[in-house]
């Protein structure tokens, strides 16, 4: 069968097709230079333990500040550096960027925290991951449990590969967390399996856990399981106070959100540390 006998006339798409193919590649070209020519930058999002208010994390989130598109989102440049690969090198200046920050502010004496950073999938699958990373690390001189590598459920599809690589890194003494969890391939085999330190749970179901019992439900489960299974929990997308208590109420350990800020510059995070709980949260 071919298109036409389909009824889809698949001459009248191909001038849209190329444009998109033209559009990508001029993007993935734009992207290849983009480090050399500095680019991109961090914005760090606040992470809090609920039950002291304490600021006790943050999670690095990479941008791109294009010359001519302005501002780029990651949603967009992300899949196209995975694609071409470009991630390995990128995402090897964002582990290096947040890590010397964290140790900076390390020395300047602030209380301690973990920075949390996203891994793509290409970069979990490194042969060597755990070794670079090790390496950055003690020429940075920062203690790995300051260290959070995010991943999803996807990248432990492969299930040995997986453990494999997360065993080194586990023995190199950095956190793991699995990212936007609940929405992803997940089998509870492997949650009782995996070497792995914390769920994230995804923001979509935070996000209508007031309207929508069946996303409290999945909240209030996924927490209940991290606290038997002795992972910790955190909640993304926290854009509120009701969420807040009831996240509060099924005892998830920390949270992330617009509600206790957004992802901000490090100069205006380092403010934070001057405060001995976030705002916004109720006394
Ligand atoms: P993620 O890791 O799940 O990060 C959380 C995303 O939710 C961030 O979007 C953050 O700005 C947004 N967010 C945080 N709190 C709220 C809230 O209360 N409400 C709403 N509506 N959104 C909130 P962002 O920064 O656009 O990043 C999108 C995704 O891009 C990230 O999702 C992550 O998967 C990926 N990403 C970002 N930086 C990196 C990176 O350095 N490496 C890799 N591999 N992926 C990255
Ligand atoms: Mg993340
Ligand atoms: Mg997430
Ligand atoms: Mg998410």
């Amino acid at each position: 069968h071919d298109a036409k006998e389909q009824g889809v006339d698949i001459r009248r798409y191909v001038p849209f097709i190329q444009m998109k193919a033209k559009e990508r590649l001029k993007l993935e070209n734009d992207l290849r230079r983009a480090l050399e020519r500095e680019e991109f930058f961090l914005l760090y999002q606040p992470q809090v333990q609920l039950a002291t208010k304490e600021l006790v994390g943050m999670e690095a989130l990479l941008r791109w500040q294009h010359p001519k598109r302005g501002l780029v989102s990651p949603a967009e440049f992300i899949p196209i550096a995975e694609e071409c690969g470009l991630i390995v090198p990128i995402g090897d200046w964002v582990l290096r960027t947040a890590c010397r920050q964290n140790k900076e502010w390390q020395l300047a004496g602030y209380r301690p925290i973990c920075v949390s950073v996203n891994l793509s999938m290409r970069q979990f699958l490194q042969p060597n991951l755990a070794g670079k990373i090790g390496g950055f690390l003690k020429r940075i001189g920062l203690d790995p449990r300051y260290v959070d590598l995010e991943i999803t459920e996807s990248m432990t599809m492969d299930k040995e590969k997986a453990f494999e690589q997360l065993t080194r890194l586990k023995e190199l003494g950095v956190y793991i967390s699995i990212d936007d969890f609940g929405t992803g391939y997940s089998s509870l085999h492997y949650l009782k399996n995996m070497p792995i330190d914390r769920l994230k749970i995804d923001r979509s179901f935070v996000a209508e856990v007031m309207e929508d019992s069946n996303n409290a439900a999945i909240v209030s489960t996924i927490t209940s399981m991290a606290h038997h299974l002795k992972l910790k929990v955190t909640a993304e997308g926290v854009e509120n106070e009701e969420q807040l208590q009831f996240l509060r109420q099924q005892r998830c350990h920390e949270a992330q959100g617009y509600f206790f800020s957004k992802p901000i510059r490090a100069q205006e995070f380092e403010r934070l540390f001057l405060k001995p709980t976030i705002f916004g949260m109720p006394s």
